[in-house]
Order: C-alpha cells, then structure tokens, then sequence
C-alpha cells in the first residue's frame, strides 16, 4: 500500500512528486504512455522562469524527474487502465503492476492537443509545426504565419502572434467563428489578421526541413491554393487524458475532471494540470497546480 500515487510524469506529476517526495512520503509516479508529457514534444521553452536563455522541454521534465527522484521519489512506466476511488483505500487497475492501492492519489493525466492527422504535421513538429503559440510564437517575429481554428484558442493565438509577426492568416473550415463574441470581434478588427475562411489545411510544405508554407483547400470548391507562411499554430482543441476515469470521478463535459481547488469529487483524490484545466496549459501553471495537489495531499494523510 503506497501513501500517495502520482498519475503523470509532466511538470504537474514531477512537482507534486517533489513536494510529497520532500515531505518524507515515497511517491510511486506513473509515467504514462508519454513520459514527461507535452513538453517532450516542444524545443526551447522561453516562459518558464529561472532560465535566462530558454531550456529545451525534454531537458527540462527530465530535471525536474531527476529531482524528484533525488528525494526518494519512484517513476515506473506504467499506465492506470481504470479507478475505484469509492472507499478510503484507492485502487489503481494498471498496465505493468496489476492492481495498485494507495491511500491518496494525484492525477495529472495532462492533455494531448488535437492534430489535424496530416503526415507532413508531425514530421515538421518543433521545425514550424506547434500546438502552442505562447511557448513558440517568439521564434517567428517579423514573420508570417498562420493559425488553424476558429475556438477561442485559436483567436487568442492569432491575437498573441499579431503582436509578434508581420503577418496572421486564421484558417477555419466554416465561414463564422466558433469563438466568444469578444474574442471573434477582436481578430476580426485587427490589421494584421487575415481570415482565410471555408478552409481547411490539406498539406504543410517545407523548405529543408522547415515550414516554408500550407496548401489551403477551399471546403466548398475543392479549390487549392498556397499560402506560404513560416510556422502553422494547430489551435483545433485538446482532448484531457481523463477516459480511464469516467465513472471513478467527475468529469466536466469536456472529460476535464471537475475540481474545487486541486480535490476533485472524490476524498483523498486530487488533480493537477491541464487534465483539470481547459482554460490556461501552461507548464507553469501545471507545475504550481503539482505542487498545491501534494499539499493538500499531505494534510489530508496527516489529519
Ligand atoms: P474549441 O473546441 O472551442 O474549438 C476548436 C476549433 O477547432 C473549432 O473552431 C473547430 O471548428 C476547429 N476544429 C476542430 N477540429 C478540427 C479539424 N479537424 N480541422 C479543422 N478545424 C477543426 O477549442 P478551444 O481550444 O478553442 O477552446 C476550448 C475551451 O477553452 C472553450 O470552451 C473555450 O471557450 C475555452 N477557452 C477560453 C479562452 C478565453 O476565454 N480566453 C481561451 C482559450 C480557450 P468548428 O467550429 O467548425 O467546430
């Protein structure tokens, strides 16, 4: 029987891994199918403070895992199937270990960013193909670029990167935006934003083995045309990794578990990053959300 379960390897699961490791309670952590998260799949990392040039994002959860570990903390590659959080002995059925039991658990599942599915998307990913215009938008000032989307994620991206580079084409499938009022409104008024409408992207072109432009098929025409642009922001949403949960604990209609704080409905439960969060997904902010998770677990084991 383990104290406290870690389910989650990104910068949410290191740091509660830190703190409850730190507090003297032995963390297990469960790697997950992609171990270190998200940020293994981004180049430099430019907004997470302490480090004045940008730190590479794979080197940056592997030292916060290496940290964790330094004070007794144990990642296995592993994955939870499914849970029964009803009593005060959780149960974690899982891939490798079978059954797991712990009296308190943190999920930190994370998130994955939807793709569009195009072959050239993911081989050009980090080479101007990003899902995050906040981490990666700096690296193409003074270019132009475009966005995929018509959410709200995809107007504040085009937003941000209108600040940044010379030029923003959004691309969406239909011809309204599926964005609040306000933040449709605001794309819509800017001069440095063009909308390509009723489009969809058909294909991501490079230039030795970085994006030099996307093919733009018209969904009504079929029509194709070249858009030549230096990065593509897909900006089509994120799916939380929350399925093995359905029925253990609430859920959101998204599948974002439900939380008050980082407790979810469930005693002796709680949740981290961007599996609880639609709105924010910083690693930042998943890594501060880790460590409130450990505190609150450690005084729920200590009282
Ligand atoms: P949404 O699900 O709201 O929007 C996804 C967008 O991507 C839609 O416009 C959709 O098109 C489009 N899309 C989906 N799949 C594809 C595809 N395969 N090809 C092309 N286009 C596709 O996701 P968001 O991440 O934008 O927002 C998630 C939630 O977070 C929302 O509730 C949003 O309001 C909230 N949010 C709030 C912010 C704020 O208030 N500042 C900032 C960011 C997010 P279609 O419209 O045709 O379905």
């Amino acid at each position: 029987m383990y104290d406290i379960v870690i389910l989650g390897s990104g910068p949410a699961g290191c740091t509660a891994a830190l703190y409850t490791a730190r507090a003297g309670f032995k963390p297990l952590v469960l790697e997950g199918m992609q171990p270190g998260g998200q940020l293994t799949q981004t180049t430099d990392i430019e907004n997470f403070p302490g480090f004045e040039q940008g730190i590479n994002g794979f080197e940056l959860v592997s030292t916060m895992k290496a940290q964790a570990e330094r004070f007794g903390a144990v990642f296995e590659m592993d994955e939870c199937m499914s849970a029964d959080f009803s009593g005060p002995v959780k149960k974690l059925e899982t891939m490798v270990n079978g059954t797991i039991e712990a009296r308190a658990v943190i999920l930190a599942t994370g998130a994955s960013a939807r793709w569009l599915g195009l072959p050239n998307e993911q081989r050009l990913m980090g080479h101007g193909v990003s899902g995050c215009a906040t981490c990666d938008g700096a690296f193409f000032r003074d270019k132009e670029v475009a966005v995929a989307g018509g959410g709200d994620t995809a107007c504040e991206d085009a937003l941000f990167l209108a600040k940044l580079c010379s030029k923003v084409t959004l691309i969406h499938r239909r011809d309204a935006l599926r964005a609040s009022k306000v933040m449709a409104d605001r794309v819509l008024a800017s001069p440095k934003i063009e909308m390509a409408w009723n489009s969809t992207v058909a294909d991501v072109l490079d230039t030795e083995g970085s994006v030099s432009g996307v093919v733009l098929r018209d969904t009504k025409t079929g029509e194709e045309r070249t858009l030549p642009v230096s990065a593509l922001f897909v900006a089509i949403g994120h799916t939380p990794n929350t399925g093995f949960l359905q029925g253990a604990i609430e859920l959101d209609e998204q599948g974002y578990i439900r939380t008050n704080g980082v407790k979810t409905s469930a005693e002796g439960v709680f949740a981290a990053g961007d599996a609880q969060d639609p709105a924010y997904k910083q690693a930042i902010i998943a890594a501060g959300s880790g460590a409130m998770a450990a505190l609150e677990a450690e005084r729920y084991l200590l009282h």
